[in-house]
C-alpha cells in the first residue's frame, strides 16, 4: 500500500532522514519506534506531504506521491493523527471532527461517519458542544483519532498515540486501533513507546539519527536482545 523509497529529508543544512525505506502493506498495523529526534514525526510529515524529501520517493497504492500537497495526499486516503492530539481548541467536539471531513468523498458520508465516529467514542457524542480545550487528555486524544477518521482514510498513521496517558487508556486506545484495523483501515502507529507498540503491530522499523537500523516482525523483535535492552531497560 505505502512504499518509502531510500528517502533523505533535510531541514535546511540538517539532514534528519538518511535513505529510509519503508513499507507497508495493506491490512497491516506497523510500528515506527525510535527514541526522541530520532526522525519519525519527520518521516509521517514527509508521507503526508508536509516535507519534501531532498532524495528518494513516495509511493502510495502504486502512485508517486511525494511532491504532492498535503491536501491532496489527504483526497487520497491517507489520514494522520497528530502528535498531542493538536486539535482546534476554541471549536466544538463536533466542530473538530467536521474539520476532518474536508475531502469531497468525505463530506458527502459525513453524517454517517460522525455518527460511527460516536459508536466508537459515546464520550465525545456526550460533550459534542463542549470546547475542545476543555476536554481531559484522554478525551482529546479520542477527538483527534475521531477526526483522523472523518477523512475516511485507507491509511492512518498515528504520532505518539500513547504519549501521556495513564496505562490503562493507553490499553483502551491501543484496543480501538486494532479494531480500525479489523474494519479494513490500514495503520502506521509511531510511537516511543516501544513494548506496547511491538504487542499491538504485526510489523516495526527501528529509526536511530535518522536511519533504519532495525526491521521485522514483531514477535522476533520483541525476542531481539538489541530492542530490550536499548528500548525496553531489560
Ligand atoms: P520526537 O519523538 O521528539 O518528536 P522524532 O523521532 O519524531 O522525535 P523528529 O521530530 O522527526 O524526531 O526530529 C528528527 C531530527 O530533526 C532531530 O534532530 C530534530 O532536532 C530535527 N528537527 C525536527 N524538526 C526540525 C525543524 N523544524 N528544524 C530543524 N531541525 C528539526
Amino acid at each position: 500500500m505505502l512504499q518509502v523509497n531510500q528517502i533523505d529529508t533535510r531541514y535546511g543544512k540538517i539532514q534528519a532522514l538518511w535513505e529510509v525505506c519503508l513499507r507497508i502493506e495493506e491490512g497491516e498495523i506497523v510500528a515506527l519506534v525510535g527514541a526522541n529526534g530520532a526522525g519519525k514525526t519527520t518521516l509521517l510529515n514527509t508521507v503526508c506531504g508536509v516535507l519534501r524529501p531532498a532524495a528518494g520517493s513516495v509511493e502510495f497504492l502504486g502512485k508517486r506521491i511525494d511532491g504532492l500537497s498535503a491536501h491532496a495526499i489527504v483526497d487520497l486516503g491517507i489520514s494522520q493523527v497528530p502528535e498531542g492530539s493538536k486539535l482546534f481548541p476554541d471549536m466544538s467536539v463536533r466542530e473538530n471532527l467536521e474539520m476532518g471531513a474536508y475531502p469531497h468523498h468525505a463530506w458527502k458520508e459525513k453524517q454517517q461517519t460522525l455518527k460511527q465516529v460516536f459508536d466508537l467514542f459515546p464520550r465525545l457524542k456526550e460533550r459534542e458542544r463542549q470546547l475542545a480545550r476543555t476536554l481531559s487528555g484522554g478525551e482529546r486524544q479520542m477527538l483527534a483519532i475521531g477526526r483522523g477518521l472523518m477523512s475516511k482514510p485507507r491509511l492512518c498513521m498515528f504520532d505518539e498515540l500513547s504519549y501521556g496517558l495513564a496505562p490503562l487508556l493507553v490499553a483502551e486506545i491501543f484496543g480501538i486501533i486494532r479494531g480500525l484495523r479489523d474494519q479494513g483501515i490500514t495503520i502506521l502507529l509511531i510511537e516511543q513507546n516501544v513494548k506496547h507498540s511491538l504487542e499491538i503491530a504485526d510489523r516495526a522499523y527501528v529509526l536511530e539519527n535518522g536511519h533504519v537500523c532495525l526491521e521485522g516482525d514483531c514477535a522476533e523483535l520483541l525476542q531481539s536482545d538489541y530492542v530490550r535492552k536499548a528500548y525496553m531497560g531489560l
